[in-house]
């Protein structure tokens, strides 16, 4: 088998990464890098120019720095990922009016199929995107264990995952935290406890800050709302997100206090939130209400407007998202924009990334002869492992 990193190798995100017998050519994950505003599309023949040349795309999960791409993949390119993250991401990108391709190929997890000559094996994983998976490729005798992201703070159990893998002949796996000092994760228990602990003896309002499309945050939340006596607040986009996501994600249709409220009015937007009949909530029954509202930093002129109902000095915003996401200007104005209202920041937060020890239990349980780290910028930290080999160039046969 031949292995190509296109793109991802001593950096964090962009992942293109080939996969080939002589028979079979596969690409695992097409993101683009974190933060471009224009992505840059690599010149990958018979992939994203030229004539179709690949069996088959298989996308990790639906972070865009490994699905970002989708959109340039040539037709004729089958396309596979999970059912639930493909139904979170065209929702996600129909509401933000943005194109999407339509895929038909899902993964269920550990049923295994066959693309050409290569066994696929995707396992799901937990990750601070729902419904993610890990791929694992056999042929003729060699195996490949890709991780995608993943994480062991979460809620699916890592170690029951750990039992599941097999010993792997490569090991390509994501290292996002190794250059990170003093790297701890919390897991969503944690959070939830801290989030507890700080809001439960006052009623002032409580807001969040977190990306819409992470699931198991929005759990963990729902749960703090719950645990306070509060109800939990989603705007029409996420909660068109969390409807999808199926019967056990906390959504205003299913959930009797969660409710939803449309801070964007536009003829469609109205229609959407018309659809919640007694579950929509407006500014003023907003008001009267103890409260959980999560949020972004596009809802300024929303959150002014209902600052004229209830006072939010005294609030909490919980930062529930990765720190560098600060330095973007709006970020930061929207920051600005609470505490001017005497609303306290409190960082919540844990990675969905995998920390020391779960990446060491990982190399323990699957014992590889070789290591690609890729989505790291510390690929040095593998040179402990003095059984296997760690493999620096983007090229690589065994
Ligand atoms: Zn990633
Ligand atoms: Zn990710």
């Amino acid at each position: 088998m031949h292995i190509r990193i296109i793109r991802g190798q001593n950096q964090i995100g962009g992942n293109i990464i080939e996969v080939s017998t002589e028979s079979t050519k596969i690409i695992l994950d097409v993101g683009i890098e974190l933060d471009e505003k224009i992505p840059d599309v690599p010149l990958v023949n018979g992939l994203f120019q030229g004539e179709a040349n690949y069996n088959a795309v298989l996308i990790s999960h639906y972070h865009g720095d490994h699905i970002g791409l989708i959109n340039n993949i040539l037709p004729n390119i089958s396309i596979f990922m999970g059912e639930k993250a493909y139904n979170v991401y065209k929702t996600s990108m129909e509401y933000l009016n943005n194109d999407t391709v339509e895929i038909s190929n899902f993964f269920r997890s550990e049923k295994e199929f066959y693309i050409g000559d290569i066994n696929i094996k995707p396992i799901l994983c937990d990750h601070s995107a729902f419904d993610s998976y890990m791929i694992s490729l056999f042929s003729k005798n060699k195996k490949i264990l890709y991780t995608g992201d993943f994480r062991a703070s979460g809620r699916k159990s890592f170690y029951s995952l750990l039992k599941r893998l097999d010993k792997v002949d490569v090991l390509i796996t994501e290292g996002t935290t190794l250059s990170r000092e003093n790297f701890y994760s919390y897991t969503e228990k944690d959070l939830e406890k801290n989030a507890v602990e700080t809001i439960q003896n006052n009623n002032y309002p409580v807001f969040v800050l977190m990306p819409s499309t992470n699931i198991d945050r929005i759990v963990t939340f729902y749960k703090v709302a719950i645990k306070t006596n509060r109800i939990f607040l989603q705007d029409t986009y996420m909660a068109s997100i969390t409807a999808i996501a199926g019967n056990n994600i906390p959504n205003p249709k299913d959930f009797k206090n969660v409710r939803v409220f449309l801070t964007m009015p536009s003829n469609k937007n109205y229609e959407i939130l018309k659809s919640y009949r007694d579950k929509k909530i407006g500014r003023k029954g907003i008001a009267k209400e103890n409260f959980i509202m999560c949020v972004r930093s596009s809802m300024k002129s929303y959150l002014e407007k209902l600052s004229n109902e209830i006072s939010f000095n005294g609030g909490i915003l919980f930062y529930s998202m990765w720190k560098g996401y600060l330095e973007n200007e709006d970020m930061s104005n929207f920051i600005k924009f609470m505490e001017n209202k005497g609303v306290e920041t409190v960082y919540l937060h844990t990675s969905g990334h995998a920390d020391v020890n779960a990446i060491d239990n990982l190399i323990k349980r699957t014992e590889p002869k070789y290591i690609i780290p890729i989505h790291t910028e510390n690929s040095k930290w593998f040179e402990k492992y003095k059984n296997c080999e760690i493999i620096y160039d983007n090229q690589f046969n065994f």
